[in-house]
């Protein structure tokens, strides 16, 4: 897999102070990657490109690097307690990729380097819940592995973790640069799946992430540095032959991943879904997605705040569901399937 190289890096005024910025900053030059100033993310209007496609594309070679103003957490179930963000977008180009609906005018990269501001926030949040544990997950807004050989960002956010009695970290990638995080002091406190999918999803959907083998090996690096490890099979699409599609690659993460030793290994599912919103700027953006997004053939499923979404209808949903909740009970008899949505 190739690194991502951003072609211009934005960096607004209030990142200045931070060390992480003299980081990122020390990796333009020694790329030779353009250095230009913002006063703001949403001032960056000069990103190249006469078509939105263009433009699309090169905003996801742009990076901004900014602070996070916002330190109040979202809620993010069913996978975690709270979610906060590391970076805002990421590398991949994922046709189906869920964060069209909340950044579409908004496609560039952003990183955020007020880490100290973070991890108090993180502290308060966790002291709020006490005695229970609380969980956190990092990449609900993008996929910091993505972007970890220009921050190093989510190291020093899984050491945070690792100094925490009640706080669980929970990340998700579709990369697989995981070298820098195997000597991390992560102390159990954090959970790292990979997001993995049948070969046909991500043959024509999954653009400029690792290929499934290599997020396979690097799962396996992950477990063999004592990280608890899981896989989110998402967006489960019924495509043709997707029975097959899935069985094969539940086979191919068995070969890597033997389900032998004691450690438990988690399952999330999560079936395809679309906004009309998500929709429009996916056909503007792949026009020739062959990405099932007909409504005619989805059920309509109400979200927060009245939001509408198209998701597979019951009986289809239930028969994913129970196929592949087989086949993983099949081969990780001790496996946990967290949840299916
Ligand atoms: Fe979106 Fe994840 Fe793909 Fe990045 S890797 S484009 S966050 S789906």
């Amino acid at each position: 897999m190739n690194l991502w190289k951003p072609d211009r890096v934005y960096f607004e005024p209030s990142a200045m102070e931070y060390p992480m910025s003299k980081k990122i900053y020390d990796y333009c030059k020694t790329n030779n990657i353009p250095v230009l100033k913002t006063t703001s993310h949403s001032q960056v209007r000069d990103i190249p490109g006469e078509t939105e496609r263009a433009q699309f594309a090169n905003a996801r070679k742009t990076l901004v690097v900014g602070t996070k103003k916002s330190m109040k957490l979202e809620v993010c179930k069913p996978s975690a307690h709270y979610q906060f963000s590391l970076v805002t977008n990421c590398p991949g180009n994922c046709e189906y990729c869920y964060l069209y609906t909340t950044q579409g005018k908004k496609p560039y990269v952003r990183v955020y380097v007020n880490m100290d501001e973070l991890f108090d926030t993180i502290d308060q949040y966790i002291e709020q819940r006490l005695p229970e544990v609380t969980s956190f997950e990092a990449a609900s807004t993008g996929d910091p592995l993505g972007l970890e050989h220009i921050t190093g960002a989510l190291k020093e956010t899984i050491e945070h973790f690792g100094t925490l009695e009640q706080g669980i970290l929970r990340v998700v990638t579709k990369f697989s640069n995981v070298d820098s995080l195997l000597d991390a002091k992560h102390n159990g406190k954090t959970a790292f799946r990979f997001s993995i999918n049948s070969d046909y999803v991500i043959r024509n959907f999954e653009h400029t992430t690792a290929q499934l083998q290599e997020r396979l090996k690097a799962a396996k690096k992950i477990q063999d540095a004592g990280y608890e490890l899981g896989f989110i099979i998402a967006p489960i699409i019924l495509h043709e032959g997707w029975k097959d599609g899935y069985k094969k690659l539940i086979e191919m993460l068995h070969d890597h991943i033997s389900a032998e030793n004691n450690k438990t290994i988690t399952f999330e599912l999560i079936q395809h879904r679309f906004t009309s919103n998500a929709k429009e700027i996916i056909l503007k953006r792949f026009p020739n997605t062959k990405l099932d997004m007909d409504e005619s053939k989805r059920a309509l499923k109400f979200g927060k705040y009245g939001r509408t979404k198209y998701v597979y209808p019951k009986e289809e949903a239930a028969e994913m569901k129970e196929y592949i909740s087989n086949l993983i009970t099949e081969l990780y008899p001790n496996g946990k399937i967290q949840y299916f949505t």
